[in-house]
């Protein structure tokens, strides 16, 4: 049980993650702050949080927990911000996307004080953003990866492994390199990939005509195009080396089949959407799936 969770960002994730640890009994009070006093003070009449903090320095001071729920290029402000009030006691964790540039930037602000940051990815979400959205049930039955590093305090990863398994979610370890390394191949890269399918018919004369046309396969293809651009802007920007490898190897594939279809190489094409096709069937959803 903790006495008080200090939310900097009260959105989705911030919001739903302080929802879900007060019907878990796991925290006595939330204190929260957010960009926008409108938000802080939307959380509030929701009852997401119990009290509005000015400064993200006030909604830490006090707070044996700190959730960092903001935009993964605002890590670096934030952890600035707060650094005075971190403490030996305090658990600090973050709900990023992306690891590798949150992990730097935790070393360059918190350096001594690093072991008890745990920086974490709960593969909850949704492509609606903003505190209205909060759901107590986001992370309910999700994975959550943690991307400790070898200054990280055991103790502290313990302390954050017992709290998610508080809220019902599946906890994961592996490094911040491995992590981005993966999410840019099933996470990044596929929304990248919605957001150029988009733009690539709407920038058509006809492409309204055409979108008028489109059906479920289209629905379900598409459906993350829709998700926050802010968010995505800093995620896609954050692991830019490991999507852009990411993103030359699917042009590869897709020059593979383009120029089959080109040459009207029917069983060599067949056998590409085969294998596409088998490996799609076998795969096994994981809990972090929606
Ligand atoms: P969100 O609903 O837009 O919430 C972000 C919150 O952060 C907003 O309340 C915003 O305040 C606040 N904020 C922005 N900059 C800030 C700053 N400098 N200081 C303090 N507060 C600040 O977004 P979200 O979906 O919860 O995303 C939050 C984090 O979760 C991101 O790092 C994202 O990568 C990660 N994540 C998202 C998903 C998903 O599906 N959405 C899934 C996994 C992880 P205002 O309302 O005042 O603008």
């Amino acid at each position: 049980m903790f006495e008080q969770l200090g939310l900097i960002g009260c959105g989705l994730m911030g919001g739903s993650f302080a929802l879900a640890l007060k019907r878990a009994g796991l925290v006595r009070r939330v204190v929260g702050y957010s960009k926008s006093p409108s938000t802080t003070a939307r959380a509030l009449q929701m009852g997401v949080i119990d009290v509005e903090a000015p400064s993200a320095l006030l909604a830490v001071s006090g707070a044996d927990l700190v959730l960092l729920a903001v935009p993964v290029a605002a890590t670096e402000t934030t952890l600035k911000a707060i650094r005075h009030l971190v403490n030996p006691d305090m658990l600090i964790m973050d709900v990023g996307s992306s690891k590798r540039d949150v992990v730097d930037a935790a070393r360059r602000v918190l350096k001594l004080d690093i072991g008890v940051f745990v920086p974490c990815h709960p593969i909850a979400g949704r492509e609606v953003s903003g505190v209205e959205n909060a759901d107590v049930n986001l992370y309910a039955g999700r994975q959550v990866i943690l991307t400790p590093i070898d200054r990280t305090l055991a103790a502290k990863v313990d302390q954050a492994t017992s709290l998610w398994r508080g809220l019902g979610c599946e906890v994961l370890t592996m490094s911040p390199e491995a992590h981005d390394a993966a999410f840019a191949a099933v996470s990044h890269l596929p929304h990248l990939l919605t957001f150029a399918l988009m733009n690539s018919i709407t920038g058509q004369a006809d492409g309204k005509d055409y979108l008028s046309l489109a059906g479920s396969g289209f629905r379900d293809f598409s459906r993350i195009a829709a998700s926050d651009p802010q968010m995505w802007r800093d995620v896609l920007i954050a692991n830019r080396e490991e999507l852009g490898r990411q993103a030359e190897l699917f042009q590869q594939a897709l020059a593979e089949l383009q120029q089959l279809i080109a040459s009207g190489q029917a069983d060599d094409l067949e056998r590409l959407i085969n294998r596409a096709s088998h490996a799609r069937a076998n795969w096994r959803v994981s809990p972090g799936a929606r």
